[in-house]
């Protein structure tokens, strides 16, 4: 069913096509297109919690994806924002967590359509084979990725990165102990479990409150290349490549796409974190 908020978006949506086309064509002109970092968690028909999306939809972005931009490895997402220049629609998807149910249709699509897609874990509920400790306090408790699967994926050539060892709230009030715990072992971990460097991390929850420049600068010290927050929010050339901005792939079509053709509300409004240059890895860092 169709509900208010829906027609309401839909009402937005077309009043500021003609905005967002002028403001599209501006943009390549400039090649200042922003990279549009999208983040799924599990994709599925049955048990349709607020962190999964059914076969059908997930399938629809996909192709609507496809057809309307360049879809790119996040490294490559970062080569065109170091770069300053970005001329093309550019997007990127990345999944949180790990849910098992992601081999049924998701990551074949995906393997099939040759799209790359980066895949990002918490390391003990998948190297001890227990669901996420949010999934069990709503007593559903969905199986979890096992570490043979994200050795398929490996070999199929995915990017795979951390999430954390236990899905941690990274901000206020965590021990500098904790975050390294949380961040350099959970890339010490997945790295024994995978035989490869470990280049991505994402934070759990990652909104403003979960975000911490003491963090960042753990991450890049563990030699991660990109962290990923997930308040909302675009990646324009010439913004640090270190931190990728994503959102959240929406069930809603409308609302999805409201995101991904650059929504002239939210562009205004981004409220970006700020990060420190010292969080740069040392290779990147300049003289
Ligand atoms: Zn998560």
């Amino acid at each position: 069913m169709i509900s208010w908020k829906e027609i309401a978006l839909s009402a937005y949506y077309f009043s500021t096509l003609r905005t967002r086309r002028r403001e599209a064509i501006e943009r390549a002109a400039q090649h200042r297109e922003p990279v549009r970092i999208l983040f799924y968690h599990r994709i599925a028909d049955d048990v349709r919690n607020g962190w999964t999306i059914g076969h059908k939809a997930f399938a629809d972005q996909v192709y609507w994806l496809r057809e309307h931009f360049d879809l790119v490895s996040l490294a490559e997402a970062q080569n065109r924002l170091a770069s300053g220049r970005n001329r093309w629609p550019t997007a990127c998807i990345t999944f949180d967590d790990g849910y098992a149910d992601n081999r049924r249709f998701a990551i074949p699509l995906l393997l099939k359509l040759r799209i790359p897609f980066t895949y990002f874990i918490c390391t003990d509920p998948v190297l001890n084979g227990t669901p996420f400790p949010h999934d069990q306090s709503a007593g559903r408790p969905l199986e979890v990725n096992s570490i043979g699967h994200i050795r398929e994926l490996v070999d199929a050539g995915v990017e795979i990165g951390t999430h954390t060892r236990t899905h941690a709230n990274l901000g206020n009030g965590i021990s500098t102990n904790q975050l390294i715990s949380e961040i350099t072992g959970s890339k010490d971990d997945l790295e024994r479990a995978i035989g490869q460097q470990v280049r991505y991390f994402a934070f759990p929850y990652g909104q403003h409150k979960n975000l911490s420049n003491a963090a960042c600068r753990i991450a890049a010290e563990a030699g991660y290349v990109g962290v990923c927050s997930a308040y909302g929010g675009y990646n324009f050339p010439g913004d640090n490549p270190f931190h990728l901005r994503r959102f959240h792939a929406d069930s809603q079509f409308i609302r999805f796409v409201n995101w991904m053709t650059v929504d002239p509300r939210k562009r205004r409004q981004q409220h970006d974190f700020p990060i420190d240059e010292l969080t740069l890895p040392p290779e990147t860092a300049g003289p």
